[in-house]
This record gives structure tokens, C-alpha cells and sequence, in this order.
């Protein structure tokens, strides 16, 4: 594609990296069939060719972003379904991550979305408030349909509460910064992220993970200073913030590399990894930070990585009944991290039976604060995703993002993740909602 940039705008290095990324655009379209938003609107605007265009006018004549402008980006999911059908090698994430912060610092939202948008960035990176946040939700989710109001306000408000888990779990007691010494001898040496969300939702899901990771002989380190990855604040344009938690996170991570050494960063909700392996990109100007991001994104994996490294294998006599897994492929692992061979292979291993879902590529609708920013379009998605789950007949759904497992809730099937089930095979607990579907399960069919 065809840029007319200045050399004076492309001596911004935000925009002298969208020119690269816009020149290699041909335009060919071929991203617009797997565009979860053109799918449902099959509007030219609504797919990554449109919306590339979009971006590129507004850059190129340095236009605050318009509200046209908004609503198609805003529309975006960033599942990056288009990087991976693009044929040219075009870096969506890299573009639609530049034009966020661009309309942050350009467009004024109405009050009632700003404020909203700034109760979310708050909250959620922060456990305690959003627990306390999440308390309050349960208490009011009865009444969600009861907000008044057709706006888009109003529509985001029972969107929230609807999400709300009707209960918390307890807090685990393995939170907090800490070592948890490998069993017999030590292999490696990992960081976990314990993440902000997850570890209120579903702190279950970093036990089966230091579980599982401790009995094949791995130290897990969870590091004190390591936060949030920044990840929901980064797609909603607050850049600032994000880079922020980044610097957070690479100082702590840094200190055990330099300490008693690091094998990997592990990450178990791949919506976080996508953006751990891109702190290198991230922190690229800052020449305080650059090698060391470039380093600790170098060392991030995945946890389903490393597991398939270590060759993961169930603990004799401990196999749990041959349930049919529906695996939902989060959008961040299979795209934005290229992941996809690995969680299924590893729930096989198991002894799980695999199911693959129809329309595997498109995504649910979670992507971070969609669902609640979005609740529209991420509903549509969502009936979309549990009707292709339910067409293979599982008895439960795994997947690697706690972001999707909160948005397939309540869809009549458990929703567990992936190293939950791999732990439960290695000798670990049974999820308790699998418990349930083990007893419930019917026969597979003929
Ligand atoms: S597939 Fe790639 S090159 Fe083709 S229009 Fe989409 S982004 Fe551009
Ligand atoms: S990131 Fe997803 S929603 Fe956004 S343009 Fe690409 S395919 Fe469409």
C-alpha cells in the first residue's frame, strides 16, 4: 500500500513503525473472511482492511480520530485473526495498538463511557479493588435487568453485572510473592505471572499450575514487584499505564534473572502472554528498559510450552474419566501467540478425548473488556462459540484464558483451564464443576 507520510511525521517513531507496518498491506482482503466483526456485520469498515484504511487516512493527515473512526476501531476485537490469514505478513496488533493510544490522546469520549473506561482501568489490574468491586457486583447482578435504559451506557452497566460471578472463591493460599521449591530434583527455575483478574476469579488455576509445575520438578517463582502484565489497559489505548506495568514487571523479573537465574517467565492466561512476549517491542525507545524487555520476552512462555518441553505425562493410576473436552482456542494463544498444537496434545496425553470446535478461528467475544465495552457485538460472538461447542457434544470446555472462560460461563457446560485438567491427570484435584460433569457426562455417541 501506498503511504504518503512526511518526513517530519515519520520522525515519530509510533508512526515511522504504522508506515512500515501499512506499506505491507496489498490489500488483498483475504483477512476479511476470518474477521470475527466483518462475519456478523459484513461491513468493509468492520474487517481489518477497513479498518487498516480508517487508520492509515487518519496518521497520514494527522485528523484527531473522528467518532466514525472510533466506533469501527473500538469494534475491533484485536484477536488478530487477521494476522494470521494475512499473507503479506501485516502487523495488525503493532497498528491497531498505535491507533488506540492515537485516539486516547485525540478524541474526547462522552463523560459517561470516559468514566467508565477509567473505573475499568482502574480496578481491574488492582486484585483488592477488584474483588471488592466483584463483591459488590454479586450483590447487585439479580437486579441487571432491572438498569433501566436503552444507551449504550446502560447496555454496558447490566453487561457487567451479568458477568459478575454469583460468588467469589476464597483467596489461595498459595497468593502472594513467594518460592514454591521443586519436588526432587530441580529442572528449572520459572517466574509465574500471577496476573490481577485470574487469580480473584479463578485462583485454582495458578494452584493446578504450581501443582503441576512443582511435581515435574520446577521451582516456580512468584516474584514480589510483578503485577499486571498491562495488557487490559494497553487495548484500551492507555498507553502510558501500560508501559508502566511492563517496567513493573520487567524490573521484578530482571532481579531474578540476575539473582538465581531464570529457565522461563510462565504465563497461564495467554491473553497476558501475547503481551509479556511483546515488552521487547513495548519498551523498544527507552534505552533503560529496551534490553531488558527484549530479554524477559524473550524468556516468556506460555504454560502449555513448557509443559510439552518437560514431556507432560498423567501419573500412572491416576487417570480421570475419559470426559470429551471441547478446547476453545483462545484467540491470544492461537493467534496472537501461535499456539496450537500443544493444549490439545497435552489434554490427549492426559487422556482426555479432544474435541476441535467448528469455526475454531473466530473469537468469543471476551478480548479483555469487550464484553463489557461491546456487550452487543461480544454477545453475538458468544451464542455463536457456545453453539459450535455444543455441535461436538462435550462434556466440558478447556481453555487457556481466563478471559474466555469468564465469557463461555454459565453456557450450560464447565469451563475449566487447560492445566486444571493436565493437573487433575498428574494427581492433582478434580476442578469441582468437572467433578459434576464426570458423574453427568453421557455416553459419547456412536
Ligand atoms: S490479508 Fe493482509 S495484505 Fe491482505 S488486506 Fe488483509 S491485512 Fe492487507
Ligand atoms: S483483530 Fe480481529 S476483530 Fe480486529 S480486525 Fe483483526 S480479525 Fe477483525
Amino acid at each position: 500500500m501506498q503511504t504518503h507520510f512526511t518526513p517530519a511525521q515519520l520522525a515519530d517513531p509510533g508512526l515511522r513503525e504504522s508506515e512500515k507496518i501499512l506499506r505491507k498491506c496489498v490489500h488483498c482482503g483475504f483477512c476479511t473472511a476470518t474477521c470475527p466483526t466483518f462475519v456478523l456485520a459484513g461491513d468493509e469498515l468492520d474487517s481489518p482492511r477497513g479498518r487498516i484504511y480508517l487508520i492509515k487516512d487518519m496518521l497520514e493527515n494527522s485528523r484527531p480520530a473522528s467518532e466514525l473512526v472510533v466506533r469501527h476501531l473500538d469494534r475491533c476485537l484485536s484477536c488478530l485473526s487477521c494476522m494470521t490469514t494475512c499473507p503479506s505478513g501485516v502487523h495488525y496488533m503493532h497498528l491497531i495498538d498505535h491507533a488506540r493510544s492515537y485516539i486516547e490522546a485525540t478524541y474526547r469520549r462522552p463523560w459517561p463511557e470516559r468514566a467508565l473506561r477509567a473505573l475499568l482501568a482502574a480496578v481491574l489490574p488492582r486484585p483488592m479493588l477488584f474483588r471488592l468491586a466483584l463483591m459488590g457486583a454479586a450483590l447487585a447482578r439479580p437486579f441487571a435487568r432491572l438498569v433501566p435504559g436503552r444507551s449504550a451506557t446502560a447496555a454496558r452497566l447490566r453487561a457487567m453485572l451479568r458477568l459478575a460471578p454469583a460468588s467469589l472463591p476464597g483467596r489461595s493460599a498459595l497468593e502472594g510473592a513467594r518460592v514454591h521449591p521443586a519436588q526432587g530434583v530441580r529442572r528449572k527455575r520459572v517466574a509465574l505471572l500471577a496476573g490481577c483478574a485470574q487469580q480473584v476469579l479463578a485462583p485454582a488455576i495458578n494452584e493446578a499450575t504450581i501443582r503441576l509445575l512443582t511435581r515435574m520438578g520446577v521451582e516456580v517463582v512468584v516474584a514480589s514487584g510483578a503485577g499486571c502484565c498491562g495488557a487490559l489497559v494497553h487495548h484500551m489505548g492507555r498507553h502510558e499505564a501500560a508501559l508502566s506495568a511492563a517496567r513493573a514487571n520487567v524490573a521484578a523479573w530482571t532481579r531474578e534473572i540476575e539473582g538465581e537465574g531464570l529457565d522461563a517467565i510462565i504465563v497461564n492466561a495467554s491473553g497476558c502472554g501475547t503481551t509479556v512476549k511483546d515488552y521487547g517491542f513495548m519498551l523498544r525507545g527507552e534505552p533503560e528498559w529496551a534490553e531488558k524487555a527484549a530479554r524477559v520476552a524473550g524468556l516468556a512462555r506460555d504454560v502449555s510450552e513448557l509443559l510439552a518441553e518437560l514431556g507432560y505425562q498423567p501419573a500412572p493410576g491416576a487417570r480421570p474419566p475419559p470426559l470429551r473436552v471441547a478446547y476453545h482456542a483462545a484467540c491470544s494463544l492461537q493467534h496472537g501467540q501461535k499456539i496450537t498444537k500443544e493444549p490439545k496434545a497435552l489434554l490427549a496425553a492426559a487422556g482426555f478425548t479432544v474435541l476441535e470446535v467448528p469455526e475454531g478461528h473466530l473469537c468469543c467475544g471476551s478480548a479483555g473488556t469487550y464484553n463489557l465495552l461491546q456487550p452487543e457485538i461480544a454477545g453475538q460472538l458468544r451464542a455463536r462459540k457456545l453453539a459450535n461447542i455444543a455441535s461436538r457434544r462435550p462434556d466440558l470446555i478447556a481453555s487457556g484464558n481466563i478471559g474466555c472462560m469468564t465469557q463461555l460461563a454459565g453456557g450450560g457446560l464447565p469451563v475449566v483451564h487447560t492445566v486444571e485438567l493436565l493437573d487433575w491427570a498428574a494427581g492433582g484435584p478434580a476442578p469441582a464443576d468437572v467433578n459434576h460433569a464426570a458423574l453427568a457426562s453421557p455416553p459419547p455417541p456412536a
